[in-house]
């Protein structure tokens, strides 16, 4: 059975083709980018649609199908952007109407989490997703997903990109940060904010924008990783430690920073846990998680009509 998934929660556009096998036949994507920083709606919208084309053939190509060989259609329902979500869910449902195959909404956190038990050897992981507008600690506990700690305020990308925006070094900005703060050596204390299981980043940006073009920028970004990565550590720790799982696994757009990953495998390994990390094409958004958990809920009889496919922009991770 051969699943093609289409994920469009926000800057990226991605199809991605598996199989029953756990094969990942193609995974592709492309995604809006902004010199002048961060995300405009329906810029975001004009972007997916104009590469939907390529991105479909580009996709069939590399797996070696047609698109008669699909067997189902799988589409991030949500959470996400509402513009970036609906051209998905759009094309989503236009295939399985075309080419008559069922139609399969995800939930785009929950993808993140099931990519990476499907790659790796992690049976039961406890995952720290994070990307752009997501920062969750989600575990499967007592027959659902919960989430263990999170963000109060913005996703840990979307702190790294607006902190970028405004020391003007473009959009995303997680990738430049991670570069510089390799150059810095000097630690700048910046509030650490954790309450309870939760972290809050708003007041750190504000705390940082003060401090833009009085100290050195590699300085601050290397002072900002080192602090908001403990924050976000300490809490994932506490959850494995309320669990009692002993598997981490990282995701999300921020899970590529090499900094996050070296903090986190110290931080697994101290515990005798151990820390997953996937290639970097599947902790950024991609259409491969998305036909994967799409072919696993199918299997599941979990399968929506045209009716039941609107996009759910808060669809939470914990009323799935
Ligand atoms: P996603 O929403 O999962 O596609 O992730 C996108 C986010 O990941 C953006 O906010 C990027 O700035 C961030 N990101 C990508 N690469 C890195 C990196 N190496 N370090 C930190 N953040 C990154
Ligand atoms: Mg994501």
């Amino acid at each position: 059975m051969i699943s093609l998934g289409i994920e469009s929660t926000a800057h990226t556009f991605g199809i991605g083709i598996v199989n029953e096998k756990k094969q990942v036949l193609a995974n592709v994507r492309n995604s809006y980018s902004n010199p002048q920083g961060g995300m405009i709606p329906n810029e975001l919208a004009e972007h997916h649609i104009s590469v939907f084309k390529q991105v479909f053939k580009e996709a069939l190509a590399r797996a070696s199908i047609k698109a008669k060989d699909i067997d189902i259609i799988s589409f991030s329902q949500g959470p996400g952007i509402g513009h970036a979500l609906r051209v998905g869910a759009v094309f989503a449902r236009s295939l399985a109407l075309l080419l008559d195959k069922p139609l399969i909404g995800v939930n785009h956190c929950i993808a993140h989490l099931e990519i990476g038990k499907m790659l790796t050897e992690a049976k039961d992981p406890v995952l720290l997703y994070v990307s752009g507008a997501n920062t969750q600690i989600i575990a499967f506990e007592s027959g659902k997903y919960r989430i263990f700690g999170e963000t109060l305020d913005m996703g840990l990308g979307n702190f790294l990109d607006t902190f970028a925006r405004e020391a003007g070094i473009g959009f995303p900005g997680g990738p430049v940060i991670d570069k510089l703060a390799q150059k810095g050596s000097n630690y700048i204390e910046l509030p650490y904010v954790i309450k309870g299981m939760d972290i809050s980043l708003g007041g750190i940006l504000t705390n940082l924008k003060s401090k833009l073009n009085k100290y050195p920028l590699e300085d601050l970004c290397y002072s900002l990783q080192e602090t908001v990565f403990s924050m976000i550590l300490e809490a994932t720790e506490r959850a494995m430690a309320h669990t009692g799982k002993n598997e981490l696994l990282l995701g999300g757009g921020v899970a590529c920073n090499r900094r996050l990953q070296e903090m986190a495998r110290i931080m697994a390994e101290e515990r005798n846990a151990k820390c997953y990390v996937l290639p970097n094409e599947f902790n950024v958004d991609n259409g491969a998680m998305i036909a994967w958990l799409g072919l696993v809920n199918y299997k599941k009889g979990n399968q929506l009509t045209i009716e039941e496919s609107k996009i759910k922009p808060y669809w939470r991770t914990d009323e799935v």
